[in-house]
């Protein structure tokens, strides 16, 4: 594929993602996996996991946000910029907030504000630093919530740069933290400044978040018809752009009120609309669980697809190299071997010249054949390109190869052709490598020295063995 379709397919990506097709892009996403890794594109890569991970989250399947993360993290410390690092960070902290699980999220923003104050980039850390004081709200640690809130404004002011809507919910952020340690006057006169600013009616969303921080404001101070009258006007807002989790929050708390009041009429009536939409987000959740569960059938067939190269159904280089890294990650520790061989088809070229492209395609399929038959389940085979193979063993001395690089020429040897094909049976030139006790740690180097075997084996005259 080249490099300007594989732009392409990139850009259709994030299309799809910024429309909120959830569905689509993962789709796509995985298409642009397989070709990013047929082509060795990194960033394409990147890409690819980035907007499927994004898309799982979005439709609450945080488990296979995280898997994709996981493997968005493989690349990205073997290839990735700093950029590609501060995606991660973002991800990861959107799921790590999602999941509640509040020491992680705070541990990435670290790692985004380290990576931003390297980088000097204020804006960054002052969206950071904003991340930081809600994950303090949310644990109801409201002093060192506002000093985070504080940092962010700092930032913000040295950046210049940041948008209205980020300044404001740092605000919102800071009004959030007063409330928490009962600084009425402070918090009462930021919320005003806030209420009244125009530029609100531009951001709704916001706008029903600060009706709603009033409400709280009034309820603290026990005045609760006041803050029943602005958790109505955050409602009503909410209402209209349908923010559930906002809704629901907003829904209980005129429930309680209805409660502190005593007015029992009153709680009926709010009862009854907090019933419809709690059965209105049932209804939601049960859609997104039929679409993950659509999403889920066909994901294995995806990622088969992304995995592996299509016209044998080995395993694509891609693969092998990021599970060869891996396995040699492992092996360094606990001092296992790990066998490479790399394998390529003596005098090919004229094969395909007799005999066409199309039978120079069925001799490559008939030889990931005989691979199969040769190498257990759990060995990595793969083409490597062309009509290069590779497989990777765990275990097992250079003798073992040898050995089954010797079952793997008898196999290929039995193979009968028909017609002129037939005169000359299939040949391999083979380079066997190991690991070297845990010492080689990428499947580059690794493979390298198989390689050069390989180009020895063809030099001395082809179809036969050389051992590293
Ligand atoms: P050697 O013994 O030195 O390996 O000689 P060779 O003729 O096999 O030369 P080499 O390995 O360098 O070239 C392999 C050829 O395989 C080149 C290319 O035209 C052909 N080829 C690459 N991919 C495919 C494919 O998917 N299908 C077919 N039919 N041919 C391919
Ligand atoms: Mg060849």
């Amino acid at each position: 594929m080249s490099n300007s379709s594989l732009e392409l397919l990139k850009r259709e990506v994030s299309d799809k993602r910024a429309e909120g097709k959830y569905r689509e892009t993962i789709e796509k996403g995985y298409i642009l996996l397989e070709q990013a890794k047929r082509s060795g594109d990194s960033k394409a890569m990147l890409a690819a996991y980035l907007n499927i991970a994004a898309s799982y989250y979005f439709i609450g399947d945080i488990e296979e946000a995280f898997r994709c993360i996981e493997s968005y993290r493989e690349v990205c410390e073997d290839q990735g910029d700093e950029s590609d690092h501060l995606n991660l960070y973002h991800v990861l902290f959107l799921l790590y907030e999602y999941t509640k699980d509040y020491p992680r999220a705070k541990e990435t923003l670290r790692k985004t504000i380290r990576t931003g104050q390297q980088l000097q980039k204020h804006k960054l850390i002052s969206v950071a630093y904003g991340n930081m004081s809600h994950v303090y709200l949310m644990e109801q640690r409201f002093a060192e919530a506002l000093e985070a809130a504080g940092k962010a404004l700092d930032y913000a002011a040295q950046s210049g740069a940041l948008k209205p809507i980020r300044l404001m919910r740092i605000k919102m952020n800071v009004i959030k933290a007063q409330i928490g340690l009962e600084n009425f006057e402070e918090s009462g006169k930021a919320l005003d400044e806030l209420l009244n600013d125009p530029m609100l009616d531009d951001f709704m969303p916001e706008k029903s978040q600060c009706y709603s921080i009033q409400g709280a404001w009034y309820a603290e101070q026990k005045r609760y018809k006041e803050a029943f009258a602005a958790y109505t006007s955050a409602k009503d807002l909410a209402e209209s752009y349908k923010d559930m989790q906002l809704l629901q929050s907003i829904e209980k708390e005129r429930c309680r009120l209805c409660e502190l009041m005593e007015d029992i009429q009153l709680g009926y009536v709010v009862q009854k609309q907090y019933i419809q939409l709690l059965n209105e987000i049932h209804h939601s959740e049960l859609a997104l669980a039929a679409l993950k569960l659509d999403i889920k059938h066909n994901i294995v067939e995806y990622e088969r697809k992304a995995n592996t190269d299509y016209l044998t159904g080995l395993y694509n280089r891609s693969y092998i190299e990021i599970t060869t890294n891996k396995w040699l990650k492992q092996a360094a520790a606990t001092h296992d071997k790990i066998l490479c061989l790399a394998f390529d088809i003596d005098d090919f070229k004229s094969i395909n010249d007799n005999n066409g492209h199309l039978f120079g395609d069925e001799a490559i399929k008939l030889v990931s054949q005989a691979c199969s038959k040769v190498f257990r389940e759990e060995d990595l085979v793969g083409r490597y390109g062309g009509d290069e193979f590779v497989i990777l063993i765990q275990g097992g001395s250079l003798e073992i190869g040898e050995k089954k690089a010797m079952q793997l020429q008898q196999a290929l040897a039995a193979i009968e052709f028909e017609g002129e094909a037939a005169t000359k049976p299939l040949t391999i030139s083979i380079g066997i490598s190991d690991n070297l006790n845990g010492k080689v740690k990428s499947f580059k180097e690794l493979f390298h020295m198989a390689d050069t075997c390989l180009y020895k084996a063809k030099q001395n005259g082809k179809n036969q063995i050389v051992l590293a």
